[in-house]
């Protein structure tokens, strides 16, 4: 680390902010602080780039961008900014992969920090042995931990669908996939984390050091400190995976054999679902690189003028003994009430499966269908809503789902860790029901704005119906919304924000605490 030359950067940044209120809020930075010896660097001309994300609705102009060189480069920074006090405006977003949907990692005239830039695989370390594990820097993308955990026959035990997200930013919500029935969400299965709070400090956290930090960061929406570092935990890598699908046409049926399925002890590795509501080719699915044992049949499959739920299972399995696999796999399937005709099994390489939505990005972004208007909407629905929100919306509200998948899969209360600030239903089994809708420009020019309306009327829907749901990846526009959301968990939300960002300097995006000026 070089000599700290960040107070004439804070200086810089001050007389930015200064300024900035008595002429352009969104004035840029002065370049002098450009040239500022730290391990790696701040620029402030073509930032543009920090104010996009995935969802690619909301574009706040950031005033610096932080390429930290060190975790000694974000304290600093953020230390400076805290030592500012409450008359600078300035604000702090750590960016990971910027997968966010509606501006969570911006940083609207502050400061973003690109966590990527302390990243790459050299600064990860696995320990293998009895209680195997890796550390990693907050801002790697989980792809590149698999890839680095596989090279020791390891790899973490809890996913996303998803591997292009970094630790930090699936660890700031939850993380949540198919395993997360038995292993429960990401963020159960993480032993430590070092943080810089919204004061500079660096701490280290677990389940018995600093335990309030380290439970409050878990799902805190980047509230309460930036992951610099995680300690995750492994398990030995399967080598091969059986992907298997099959179809129902009767809700009831689909979820009572999901619920049967992730409540067994003996059952599938990872258990997922999605809802076809009038469209053909079903199993050309997006978000994934499916490809049926026999297409031929797959083909003659569609949902025109239905809705059809697809249930969607993987078995791990070691090559060399194929047969106690099938076997289980059988059994298992001899369970299910799905429509006989419609099982559909394919034979993929671990790292194949859990990569497979990169396939659809690849083939997407070459379409330029990728970085297009994502409306997401993803709800944490209780097992006792499940049925009326299903009538509902599938079939109703929604009348296709043809602009992009709609996911549907139980979740087990009892592997979440409820002193984490993930906000969950309290009802032992709830439904993660994701609606991952595409805005194309291709569909018209109103599809987003008829997008949002359906979501609209879904959220009336479930508040008229007092279906208890919750937001994953929430996104609201008022406090009074965000105490809604955390409900009788606000007061201890408030006061954690109060004892460890005071200033409310970190992750502005959410908008759920205003930056006193
Ligand atoms: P960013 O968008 O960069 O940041 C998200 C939030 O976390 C921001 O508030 C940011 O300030 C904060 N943050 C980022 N890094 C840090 C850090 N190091 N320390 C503290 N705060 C930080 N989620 C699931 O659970 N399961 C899925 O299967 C899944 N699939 C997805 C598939 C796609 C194609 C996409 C786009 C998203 C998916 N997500 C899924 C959602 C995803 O987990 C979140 O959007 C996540 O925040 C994205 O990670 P990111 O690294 O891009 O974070």
């Amino acid at each position: 680390m070089k000599a700290s030359p960040i107070p004439q950067l804070l200086m810089a940044l001050l007389l930015a902010s200064i300024n900035s209120r008595k002429s352009d809020p969104d004035a840029p930075i002065t370049a002098s602080f450009r040239s500022m010896a730290i391990d790696g660097q701040f620029t402030t001309h073509d930032v543009s780039n920090a104010a996009m994300d995935f969802g690619n609705r909301y574009h706040f102009l950031p005033s610096a961008v932080l390429h930290p060189g060190s975790v000694a480069d974000i304290a600093a920074t953020v230390r400076h900014v805290f030592q500012l006090g409450p008359s600078s405006r300035l604000t702090i977003a750590a960016r990971g992969h910027a997968h966010s949907l509606q501006g969570q990692a911006q940083a609207p005239g502050g400061i973003v920090v690109r966590m990527e830039s302390l990243g790459r695989a050299k600064n990860m370390h696995v320990h293998a042995g009895e209680s195997p594990y890796v550390e990693a820097p907050g801002g790697e993308l989980w792809i590149d931990v698999l890839k680095e955990t596989l090279r020791h026959g390891l790899a973490p035990t809890s996913w996303t669908d998803y591997l292009h997200l970094t630790i930090g930013g699936t660890l700031s919500n939850a993380g949540i996939s198919g395993q997360a029935f038995r292993q429960g969400p990401q963020i159960s299965n993480v032993h430590q984390l070092e943080v810089i709070t919204g004061k500079g400090e660096v701490i280290n956290c677990s389940s018995t050091k600093n335990v309030e930090l380290f439970h409050s960061v878990l799902g805190g929406l980047g509230q309460f400190g930036i992951i610099t570092r995680a300690r995750i935990a492994l398990e030995p890598a399967p080598k091969m995976v059986r992907w298997i699908r099959v179809l129902y046409s009767d809700f009831t049926s689909f979820t009572e054999d999901q619920e049967k399925l992730i409540s067994a002890e003996k059952t599938f590795d990872y258990i997922e679902g999605f809802v076809i509501i009038n469209r053909t080719g079903i199993l050309n699915n997006w978000r994934s690189s499916f490809n049926p044992q026999d297409p031929v049949q797959a083909s003659h499959f569609n949902s025109e003028g239905k809705t059809l739920f697809c249930l969607e299972m993987t078995k791990n399995f070691d090559p060399e003994y194929p047969e106690i696999m099938m076997q289980e796999v059988e059994e298992l399937l001899s369970q299910l009430r799905y429509i006989p005709s419609t099982l559909f099994q394919s034979e993929v390489s671990f790292l194949e499966f859990l990569d497979r939505v990169h396939v659809s990005e690849v083939m997407l972004r070459s379409k330029g269908l990728w970085e297009i208007p994502h409306p997401w909407l993803n709800l944490l629905v209780p097992r006792t809503g499940i049925h009326a929100f299903a009538n509902e919306v599938f079939g109703k509200i929604l009348t296709d789902s043809s602009n992009g998948p709609i996911l549907l899969y139980p979740l087990n209360k009892s592997k979440w860790d409820n002193r984490t600030s993930a906000i969950i239903p309290n009802e032992e089994v709830f439904y993660l029901v994701a609606f991952l809708s595409s805005a194309p420009c291709s569909s018209g020019q109103d599809s987003l704005a008829k997008a949002l309306k359906q979501q609209e009327r879904i959220l009336e829907f479930c508040k008229k119906a007092n279906i208890q749901m919750k937001q994953y990846l929430p996104h609201y526009t008022t406090q009074e919304e965000w105490k809604f959301h955390f409900g009788p968990r606000w007061e201890e939300f408030k006061h954690k924000k109060q004892a460890y960002d005071p200033l409310a300097i970190l992750a502005p995006g959410h908008r759920i605490f205003q930056k006193a000026v």
